[in-house]
């Protein structure tokens, strides 16, 4: 878009026939500032720039552009540009500029888009691409700037990928959590049908008849069916209490950067500061990297949603410390009203919630999880309102090393 200085020489020759020599000597040593001053942004501008001309050929790229496709200004500048591009603009780039040009359809100029760039060594990468248009004379000048969206894509699909992951694994719990409670709940009846079965049988021994006959046999039966149904409760608890859990050393730091941005993304309410006091030296826990967040992800949305509901101050600290025993200790602290009393002495226990539309399952899975791991999760109320629950992972003794990334 910006010519060179020898552009505008010829463009401003051509309307200034009168000028004397000591105009255009004045002339010239602007264009040769304009020049240097264009040159100096090129070098310095953070983002990625180019300058094309209307034939797509590039004028001029800032570094950035350079060391983001990976070529030197040499290569380019001359060029067409679609060599920056990847398929399918890459064959079609001429024929954009061309409709624009005839048709003045804007269909990228002044909005933006993303498309797929190309680097020297032909691997591409997605970027966030915004052109501006300047007419000098009757040429047009086209400058593109260029964001690189690599990071940006990774991080969402990783998020993205963690949050399936996490909604699995909390319907996954959220069932095996109602399970347990139901075989627990439904054990105690059916040991006592099987009982009084039992003494039905001993007394219907003692009797005699036909009918009694049909009769022991009947109730025998329905003692063994209840003994079965026992059974299968039975299995059906060890299979929850078994879990899948799969525990790897993990950076706990990176736990929780993944699990809060996970939490607040789905959170509804975003009025919600949020603070991290991150031991250093709680780094490595002995861990199953969706189970911990999940119980992250648990307590980081209670907290909000209760901060939510009302109070001046809203306020999320996430701590660490290294506790005895080769734990750590993990807080989430909130400054919202604290802890129904009328809960307070069951607040781990399924389905007890204060929520309209509460389960009351997530505190109960996330103690589940905790002590399946060999840690503790318990409350504490803040002094100045606010609630903080803790709990302890095993602490890794790696190598100042992940397993996992
Ligand atoms: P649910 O969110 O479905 O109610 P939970 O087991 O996660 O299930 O929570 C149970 C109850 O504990 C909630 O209904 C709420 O009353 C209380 N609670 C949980 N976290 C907090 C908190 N940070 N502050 C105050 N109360 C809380």
């Amino acid at each position: 878009m910006v010519p060179s200085a020898g552009t505008l020489t010829r463009l401003e020759l051509m309307t200034t026939d009168t000028s004397t020599p000591r105009d255009f000597e004045s002339l010239t040593i602007a264009l040769e500032a304009a020049e240097a001053r264009l040159q100096s942004i090129l070098q310095t501008v953070p983002d990625a720039m180019l300058i094309i001309d209307e034939r797509g050929r590039v004028e001029s790229l800032s570094a950035t552009a350079e060391r983001l496709f990976a070529y030197a200004k040499e290569e380019v500048v001359g060029r067409n540009v679609d060599m920056l591009m990847a398929t399918p603009h890459r064959e079609q780039h001429d024929s954009y500029l061309k409709r624009y040009l005839t048709t003045g359809e804007r269909r990228i100029i002044g909005i933006g888009r993303v498309v797929t760039g190309r680097r020297k060594d032909g691997t591409t990468f997605p970027m966030h691409l915004t052109v501006g248009e300047l007419q000098l004379a009757d040429r047009h000048y086209f400058t593109g700037f260029i964001r690189d969206l690599t990071d940006q894509q990774l991080t969402e699909s990783r998020l993205k990928e963690l949050q399936s992951e996490v909604t699995h694994m909390s319907r996954f719990m959220a069932l095996g959590e109602m399970a347990s409670t139901l075989a627990h709940e439904i054990n105690q009846p059916l040991t006592a049908i099987a009982n009084y079965l039992k003494g039905c049988r001993r007394l219907l021994e003692r009797m005699a008849g036909e009918q009694v006959l049909v009769l022991r046999d009947a109730v025998g039966k329905a003692a063994d069916q209840a003994l079965r149904a026992g059974d299968i409760i039975r299995r059906l608890r060890e299979f929850v209490a078994r879990g899948e859990s799969e525990r790897r050393i993990e950076s706990l730091p990176k736990l929780i950067e993944d699990a809060s941005t996970l939490a607040v993304i789905g959170a509804k309410e975003h009025a919600v500061a949020v603070s991290f006091r991150l031991d250093p030296a709680a780094d490595l826990v002995l861990a199953d990297r969706i189970q911990v967040q999940q119980v992250l992800v648990n307590l980081i949305r209670n907290a909000i949603e209760v901060m939510s509901e009302g109070g001046a101050r809203r306020q999320l600290d996430i701590a660490t410390v290294v506790a005895d025993g080769d734990l750590v200790e993990v807080s989430v602290a909130d400054t919202g009203a604290g802890i129904a009393p009328e809960i307070a002495a069951q607040l781990f226990q399924p389905f007890v919630t204060t929520k309209r539309k509460g389960m009351g399952l997530g505190l109960s899975i996330c103690r589940t999880i905790i002590e399946a791991h060999g840690g503790k999760i318990w409350v504490d109320s803040r002094p100045d309102g606010g609630t903080i629950f803790r709990f302890t992972l095993p602490a890794a003794k790696g190598e100042g090393q992940s397993l996992v990334e």
